[in-house]
């Protein structure tokens, strides 16, 4: 009896250590998978510190990019583009690239030329009240910014100012949201419907849905919205992911338009004359000049109502918007005007700048999409630009490649050749296709055309 206690206690230990084996191999599984996917700042550092792999090409000690929500755990993370080494042993090779988000540093060299002109220098006594301009709608509008915004509206012809209220945002992030909110009715028995044409900008479900506040809900693609009921549609032009310019499609009599503008700018576009004039218009420094870290959108919004609403949604969020990144936003605003305005001046306008850069990166990767039959892009018809005079077909900040033959995955696929996409379901498409971002720093831009090419299976 004593020796069965016996056997039966080393059995019961042995059984104990082989499940907590398990349990701990599980967990480090889940968190292996994760990090690779949507990988923490945390995880990543250790993974890097350990890999060396993920590359910019320049010194750079990490930096917090455009913040993405997983969709398979429904949580926002902050992913990264972390640089571990600036030497590539390899040529190459075995480096990572991450052109998963539209992290905009394609615009760093112009603005370090640009030096003092865009030097913002605060003193502790200053921007400490939470008011800006009591008397206007948006009571945390820094007039500085409504006067930059103004007078580049007018410069680049893309959008019209005259009776409208502008709202700042924490990014137009925060605006699109604000906007749902302020359209979506607050006695409404069922929640209002959001819907764009797919493919749409990953982010739209996310943050309609995010809160699950009842107000609204994500209602998909436009083209298959067929409901009876109230919408509010959202047409982004030039479109994220595919650049394509757009209108609305469902056009039925219950719907509320937004238009969200964040790259209809002369540098992806040509700009079409007369400017837009729509009810609601977002736009944001992220993708027009490239500050996407100082988090300044505006909108541009018809009816005071809605604009107030809006502010209200902003207040109770935020209680306002930092005024330091508004004054910050309004000097590289003024910054743009004048580089266009100026004459006399050597230097290049940021708009012929930024149109330059684009040209090259979208011949460049249509020369590497054409050394290969796995691959293919969308073609844009050219039409001439108002604001340059320049005739050519879009320039988007994002690539929409599609992946030829058999292969289904698109985003798996390049994965294992060590290029980090965002796969087509995100945005409501097929898995052939993945978007790629186009506003990638130089070096980064040249391994990824360089790979691309190389790529059997
Ligand atoms: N709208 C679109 C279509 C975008 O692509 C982005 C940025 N990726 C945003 C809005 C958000 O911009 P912001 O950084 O101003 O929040």
């Amino acid at each position: 009896m004593a020796d069965f206690m016996f056997v039966l206690k080393n059995f019961l230990l042995v059984s104990l250590a082989m499940n907590m084996c398990l349990i701990w191999k599980i967990n480090y599984d889940d968190e292996e998978t994760l990090s690779s996917k949507w990988s923490s700042w945390g995880n990543l550092q250790q993974k890097f510190h350990f890999h060396g792999s993920c590359f910019n090409g320049e010194k750079n000690n990490g930096r917090v990019e455009e913040a993405q929500v997983s969709s398979k755990r429904t949580e926002i993370l902050a992913t990264t583009s972390y640089v571990a080494s600036t030497v590539v042993p390899d040529g190459g090779e075995s480096v990572v690239i991450n052109l998963d988000h539209g992290d905009p540093t394609m615009y760093e060299n112009f603005w370090k030329q640009k030096g003092e002109k865009t030097t913002v220098v605060t003193s502790g006594w200053q921007h400490i009240s939470y008011f800006s301009d009591v008397k206007n709608v948006c009571w945390f509008l820094e007039p500085e910014l409504v006067t930059a915004v103004t007078r580049l509206h007018k410069v680049v012809g893309n959008a019209v100012m005259e009776g409208r209220h502008m709202v700042v945002g924490t990014g137009s992030s925060q605006l699109y949201q604000a906007a749902i909110f302020a359209l979506s009715p607050h006695n409404a028995s069922t929640p209002m419907n959001v819907v764009s044409a797919a493919p749409f900008y990953s982010s739209y479900p996310l943050m309609t849905d995010y809160l699950k506040s009842g107000l609204h809900k994500w209602a998909g693609d436009a083209h298959k919205f067929n409901k009876e009921e109230p919408y509010i549609e959202l047409i982004t032009s030039p479109n994220n992911p595919d650049g394509s310019s757009r209108q609305d499609v469902v056009r039925g009599h219950k719907g509320i338009l937004i238009h969200d503008l964040a790259y209809y700018w002369p540098q992806y576009t040509p700009i079409l004359s007369p400017p837009p004039d729509y009810d609601i218009m977002l736009f944001t420094v992220s993708k027009s000049t490239g500050h996407a870290g100082s988090r300044i959108g505006w909108a541009l919004v018809k009816d005071r109502e809605v604009a107030k609403k809006m502010t209200t949604f902003i207040e109770i969020n935020t209680i306002g918007v930092s005024k330091d990144s508004q004054i910050r936003a309004a000097k590289i605003l003024q910054a743009v005007s004048d580089s266009c305005d100026n004459d006399d001046d050597d230097d290049e306008s940021f708009f012929d700048y930024s149109y330059k850069l684009m040209e090259k990166r979208w011949k460049k990767i249509r020369e590497a999409v054409d050394k290969t039959r796995l691959f293919s892009l969308p073609d844009f018809s050219p039409e001439t630009c108002s604001f340059s005079g320049r005739t050519f077909g879009q320039l988007p900040a994002f690539a929409w490649l599609k992946c030829e033959g058999d292969v289904d995955d698109c985003e798996s696929f390049l994965r294992k050749n060590k290029i980090y996409t965002r796969g087509g379901k995100h945005f409501g498409a097929s898995m052939k296709y993945v978007r790629i971002s186009m506003l990638c720093r130089d070096s980064e831009f040249e391994v990824f055309t360089e790979r691309l090419p190389t790529i059997v299976s």
